[in-house]
């Protein structure tokens, strides 16, 4: 009797064990790579996060959207010095925790922007739901969107204190680091995703390619050493770099891992989070960052699943070291052999300009000025944008009069024209011209004489490289190379009036 017993329910066992195997197996053996989301990306963009400056305000409703629907709960209620609501977001009911947070430098906003398509994903329902129901039911995971929503009202890094909140682990100043803290000692995660921004310069070791996307395991003590919850956040990396190489090819880099006690991501390492920074840098014609949004919301599900599946644990953590390490070799234009006239002095060099950004008074757009930062060897550099100049000559940008209505009128297809013929300024016959940034054009305004008419180390960068012939080949405007041979010329972001 008791053996008959024993039998039926043992075979019960197995027939559900094999159900439960090959119910499992299908969930399982479905990598990121075998799922339609990257082609889908589009389906879950939040559309109500178009642009870069994404404000406090903007995602409010984003996430009243979540919370209505179910999708999220809300945690812990935290607020800005200035009073703005911290949102803590959980979403999921499965064992093992993890924590992400974005925005904690108030102008670092592509994470924030990838974290509102991940919301999207997980309350979709199409082909990918058997990727997203792993993840909903084997992790609780725990957002804090934009921490610093100060600083991104201002754009600026550090919060409305002029404290750095990623300098305030320890001391806990700023009630953004001290909210934070709260959350992660609270809900204890195994995993943290710490995400960041980082300058479009840095390039991949002393390469010519951007580091897109760096990672750090970051370190809890200054020997550097590895323990078991820090090997685990460089298994995830060696796993998060692979899936990136499919879309950005030789363009991850691994961030400098001095120990930072101050450091929110070295913290949470020592309190045995497994910690995972990523920043977000430059991508080649994506000022806006868009392509690198998309980036991160798929390396960052990738990333999920991986815990959810335990996949990481396979990883050899010595393949870590292999990722080349960030370097900053990258100009936003260079220009090689530029033919310099200093006073009397005749001589070529090479030209590195740099873009510098501010907030317009829109506080919903960046303006640029282009300097030239460099001017030397520039063997060992490269420009996103790179050309020549060893045959072409320089020559100073010329100047046309036109009456501001004239000059309201102007198409780009004029303008453009004017570029080609070595115009590089207007001024206003019958009254004075706006000085600042000057939006969407080709060509600078300008009330007195250009400030340098050449090329100039420190100078803004304005100038014509011309043919032998006299024909203008480049214009550099506010620091933007334009190609004058190609057919279609773009407006630039912004001009500049003098
Ligand atoms: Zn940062």
């Amino acid at each position: 009797m008791m053996r008959t017993k024993l039998l039926v329910t043992s075979a019960f066992i197995t027939i559900g064990a094999l159900v439960g195997f090959s119910l499992r197996r299908e969930a399982t053996r479905l990598a990121i790579e075998d799922t339609s989301i990257w082609q889908s990306y589009d389906r879950y963009q939040e559309q109500g996060i178009q642009h870069l400056m994404v404000k406090h305000t903007e995602i409010q409703p984003l996430i009243n959207k979540h919370l209505a629907s179910g999708l999220l709960r809300s945690g812990l209620q935290g607020t800005s010095v200035q009073g703005r609501s911290i949102n803590h977001l959980v979403a999921g009911k499965g064992k093992t925790k993890v924590l992400l947070w974005s925005q904690m430098h108030g102008d670092e906003s592509t994470a924030t922007m990838a974290l509102f398509d991940i919301f999207n994903f997980l309350s979709a329902a199409d082909e990918n739901d058997s990727f997203r129901r792993l993840l909903m039911e084997k992790l609780e995971l725990h957002f804090v969107p934009m921490i610093n929503p100060d600083g991104a009202e201002l754009w600026k890094r550090r919060n409305a204190m002029d404290i750095d909140i990623n300098r305030d682990a320890r001391a806990l100043t700023t009630p953004e680091g001290r909210f934070l803290m709260k959350v992660a000692d609270e809900i204890k995660p195994r995993f943290g995703f710490n995400l960041h921004d980082q300058n479009a310069l840095h390039s991949v070791g002393s390469s010519s390619k951007p580091a897109t996307i760096s990672f750090l395991a970051p370190a809890y003590n200054h020997a550097r050493d590895m323990n078991e919850t820090r090997e685990n956040a460089a298994k995830m990396i060696i796993l998060m770099n692979r899936t990136l190489q499919k879309y950005l090819p030789d363009q991850v880099a691994k961030y400098n891992d001095a120990h930072e006690p101050r450091g929110f991501g070295d913290t949470f390492q020592k309190k045995g989070i497994s910690t995972i920074l990523i920043e977000s840098g430059g991508y080649l014609n994506d000022p806006q960052k868009q392509y690198i949004r998309k980036l991160n919301f798929y390396v960052l599900l990738s990333a999920l699943h991986a815990i959810a599946k335990e996949a990481y644990e396979q990883e050899d953590v010595e393949r870590y070291y292999s990722i080349p390490e960030n370097g900053r070799f990258l100009f936003n234009v260079v220009i090689r052999n530029a033919e310099i006239v200093k006073d009397s002095l005749r001589y070529r060099t090479s030209v590195g300009i740099n873009h510098y950004t501010s907030l317009d008074a829109t506080r919903k757009r960046l303006n640029y000025r282009g300097a030239i930062d460099e001017l030397a060897d520039m063997h060992d550099n490269y420009g996103y944008h790179d050309v020549d100049a060893a045959s072409l000559l320089s020559v100073p940008g010329k100047v046309i009069a036109m009456k501001k209505d004239e000059w309201e009128k102007l198409s780009l297809k004029s303008e453009a024209a004017l570029l080609r013929q070595g115009y590089l300024y207007i001024r206003f016959s019958d009254q004075r011209s706006p000085t600042g940034p000057v939006p969407n054009r080709l060509l600078n305004l300008i009330n007195g004489s250009p400030l340098s008419l050449s090329i100039a180390l420190y100078q803004n960068a304005n100038f014509v490289l011309a043919a032998r012939d006299g024909k203008p080949a480049y214009a550099v405007v506010n620091g933007f190379l334009i190609d004058l041979n190609k057919e279609k010329i773009s407006s630039l972001p912004n001009t500049y009036g003098y």
